[in-house]
């Protein structure tokens, strides 16, 4: 079957989950999100992208961005970053303070929160302004120059960022942050607040679907380091789902609150994914399901 036709299919089997879950409403700007939007894109390793539904409006990628600043951070060092950070899977809510205690501020892994703060951070620390950089790869990877990020999400985030304040505030009690907490902060609403259609995120999100090559041939990431955040992605990018996840569609992923799914089949292509109504645990409903058909239908999954 042909790839379009697919995408068609999967629309229409996944048409009575439109609307089904709740939007996120902790950051009042996002609750404002229609619930029924559905756009899913592919793309190949050839640099075609095909897209079926509201594959080209752009949605707040939220948590989807903290796989491109993990990037940015790994194509310095390896190293740096792991002493501050783990890489095993939570099994805890991505805001959750508990564990965080327990393990002396150091977070279990760079994709839930308290982790991607200390990613951006360490980018902080690299480049200064960390979400203009990470802006300026999504750009060139997307092809669109429009890219930016939505002040208006990002003032309703700094303006009820009581957890993330807290989080941060915490893991600086215990020596973990290098910049101030007010700076950390504000660029990391920055880049969760960048608007971004299926067609621009799957296309941002193929070199991890070659091995760490870049659209134009160049190194993004040694295939080594791909792999590592591919193997991030499938145990820990999709909250305290990713088993449930792992069992349904079988590859690696990444969610954000804004409903939106980054999804990566080595060797093959990028897949991204939007529906804004979400599940208990922050998946988005539809977009879980759209992927489960893709992958079954396909064959595709990395098991
Ligand atoms: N900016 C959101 C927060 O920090 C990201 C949450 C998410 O997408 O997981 O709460």
């Amino acid at each position: 079957m042909e790839l379009n036709q697919l995408l068609e299919r999967i629309t229409d089997e996944i048409a009575p989950l439109r609307g089904a879950g709740s939007v996120a409403d902790y950051i009042p700007a996002l609750a404002r999100v229609d619930p029924s939007r559905f756009g899913i894109a592919v793309a190949d390793l050839d640099g075609g992208v095909h897209g079926t539904g509201d594959w080209e409006i752009p949605f707040s990628v939220q948590s989807i961005s903290k796989v491109f600043t993990l990037a940015l951070v790994l194509a310095d060092s390896d190293d740096v970053l792991w002493q501050r950070v783990g890489r095993e899977p939570s099994g805890s809510p991505f805001n959750s303070l508990v564990q965080l205690e327990h393990e002396r501020g150091i977070p279990r892994n760079p994709f839930i929160n308290a982790g991607a703060l200390i990613v951006t951070d360490q980018l902080i620390s690299l480049v200064g302004d960390a979400s203009t950089e990470l802006l300026a790869l999504l750009r060139a990877e997307s092809g669109n120059a429009d890219l930016r990020v939505d002040d208006e999400v990002a003032g309703s985030e700094a303006a009820h960022a009581d957890r993330n304040l807290a989080l941060t505030h915490f893991m600086a009690s215990y020596g973990n942050m290098r910049n101030p907490v007010a700076t950390v902060l504000d660029q990391y609403f920055r880049q969760c607040s960048i608007a971004m259609s299926c067609r621009d995120l799957a296309l941002a999100g193929l070199f991890l679907a070659a091995h760490g090559l870049r659209r134009d041939g160049s190194s993004m990431l040694t295939s080594r380091q791909a792999k590592r955040i591919n193997a991030i992605m499938l145990t820990c990018g999709t909250y305290d789902a990713a088993g449930e996840f792992a069992y349904r569609v079988g590859v690696p992923g990444k969610s954000g609150v804004g409903g939106g799914i980054l999804a990566i089949i080595p060797g093959r292509c990028s897949i991204a994914v939007w529906s804004p109504g979400l599940d208990k645990r922050g998946n988005s409903v539809a977009g879980v399901a759209a992927l489960d058909h893709f992958t079954t239908l396909t064959g595709w999954s990395i098991f």
